[in-house]
């Protein structure tokens, strides 16, 4: 994995260390020597990572990587802060002014490379998550998004897995104020737990007494439920190589013991806001495609799907000699409604038109608002005869009882015509389908509206 890594240090002779090792691994590097600097690099070369040092003259580490983070543009940039100082309330400083990691000086280099490789692959997720947003928010289908990454996350469900009793109970009590905690020492156990219990972060000791605890982390990283997932891992002071073996895995974060609390605290704080942002970019996401299939003034599906989605049923229809069936209806003098109510009341009969057809055809049969005030129902495995029958109990329907309405007199009789066709497993296209159904509906209106007409093809 390539990636570009922005160096911040004000003192030359480090900015080129850092290059140099960087560059070995075939990174790119860019670099800057002051806060400022750093801030103008990120916008204008959109860095994958910054490393960042923490003294510098002017406009210090934490103030930059502040700026950075609160920045919709630049927020979702991970900051590895570099720094001299190895205490830890340097460290919470760091993680409370939105860093995602800490390294001291001198650094080493097998960690370096290992925390920049897991902080871009976790970037790359969120960057497609964040592009996706953005051509939603162009479609006009999804509204842009607030930085909530400086936002307080709130209450988290947290698993703990941990078989040293007094340090799961360390861990319980600090974080159980604010979170709901559970403790599990047994892996197994925890992988069954995890899968179906939709937390919001792991926390996985490393150094389990008889149970492999890079496995558990790696088998919650193949689970479906559980990919998301973020950990964060205990690894024993020092286990450099236990740690880099992790982080190659997918584990999200770490702590070396002894855990420090409030280090604890605030990298549970970061896990946790990055969790909301990426679900909140993926819940969007879902929502956008459910709209760009959506009519939006029924809720039924639209034109386009409907379209794409009976050339599929068609085929496949065709190939296994069954039939599918397909209605045209079509509201008897709907421009009089319009033109005597109103286009809003117009839209309250479309709406009420819609309702009626839903509750009137099965789960498999795909309804949807194929024009104006015309919708089409498509019913797989379904036979001329059944769909004339359908089409019938349709138009009693709408028929049979008055539509609401919040103009005066309250209510309106509403009558509709439907055109009914099939293709009985030949070599019928979409198309074909369509043309007949139409003409059928076209017969329905000149006999008199208010009835079924079925093309016996
Ligand atoms: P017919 O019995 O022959 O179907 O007569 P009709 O008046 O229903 O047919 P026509 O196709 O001439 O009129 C359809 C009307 O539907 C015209 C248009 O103003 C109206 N319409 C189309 N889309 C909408 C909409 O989204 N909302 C509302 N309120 N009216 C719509
Ligand atoms: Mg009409
Ligand atoms: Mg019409």
């Amino acid at each position: 994995m390539t990636a570009r890594v922005l160096v911040v240090d004000d003192i030359p002779a480090n900015v080129k260390l850092l290059e140099a090792k960087l560059g070995a691994e075939y990174f790119e590097v860019v670099t800057a020597g002051s806060g400022p600097e750093a801030l103008s690099v990120i916008e204008a070369e959109k860095p994958d990572i910054v490393l960042l040092d923490v003294m510098m003259p002017g406009m210090d580490g934490f103030e930059v990587c502040r700026r950075i983070k609160s920045n919709p543009a630049s927020a979702h940039v991970p900051v590895v802060m570099v720094t001299a100082l190895d205490q830890v309330s340097d460290r919470v400083q760091g993680l409370e002014a939105g860093a995602d990691d800490f390294l001291t000086k001198p650094v080493n280099d097998v960690a370096l490379f290992a925390r920049v490789r897991s902080l871009v692959r976790l970037k790359t997720m969120v960057d497609e998550l964040r592009l996706r947003q953005a051509t939603g928010e162009t479609m006009g289908l999804v509204e842009g998004s607030e930085n909530i990454l400086t936002e307080q996350p709130g209450r988290g469900r947290i698993l703990i897995v941990e078989d040293r009793d007094q340090s799961a109970q360390r861990i319980a009590e600090t974080l159980g104020r604010d979170h709901d905690v559970e403790i599990v020492p047994q892996t197994t156990e925890a992988a069954v737990r995890a899968k179906g219990g939709d937390y919001d972060l792991v926390i996985a000791s490393l150094s389990l007494d008889r149970q492999d605890g890079l496995r558990f982390c790696a088998t919650l990283r193949s689970l479906e439920p559980t990919r998301q997932t973020p950990i964060l891992a205990i690894v024993d002071e020092g286990d450099v190589k236990r740690l880099v073996r992790a982080l190659d895995i997918g584990v999200t974060d770490y702590l070396m013991r002894p855990v420090e609390r409030s280090e604890l605290v605030a990298r549970v704080q970061t896990q946790l806001r990055r969790k909301r942002y990426s679900d909140r970019l993926r819940h969007s996401l879902q929502l956008s495609l459910e709209m760009a299939i959506t009519d939006q003034l029924t809720g039924l599906f639209n034109r386009r799907y409907m379209s794409r989605h009976l050339n599929t049923l068609i085929a496949n229809a065709n190939a296994m000699g069954k039939p599918v069936s397909f209605l045209i209806l079509d509201i008897d003098f709907f421009k009089q409604v319009n033109d005597t109510y109103g286009h809003d009341v117009g839209d309250e009969v479309l709406r009420e038109f819609a309702n009626r057809i839903s509750a009137n055809v099965r789960g498999i049969d795909l309804a949807c608002r194929y024009g104006g005030e015309e919708f089409v129902v498509v019913m797989p495995d379904t036979d001329l005869n059944f769909a004339y029958m359908v089409a019938e109990r349709l138009r009693q329907a709408v028929a049979d009882a008055p539509f609401r309405i919040s103009a005066d007199p309250g209510q309106l009789p509403v009558t509709i015509s439907v055109g009914v066709t099939a293709s009985e497993g030949s070599g019928d296209t979409a198309d074909a389908l369509l043309k007949r159904a139409d003409q059928a509906l076209y017969r329905a209106k000149r006999d008199g509206r208010n009835r079924v007409v079925a093309d016996a093809a």
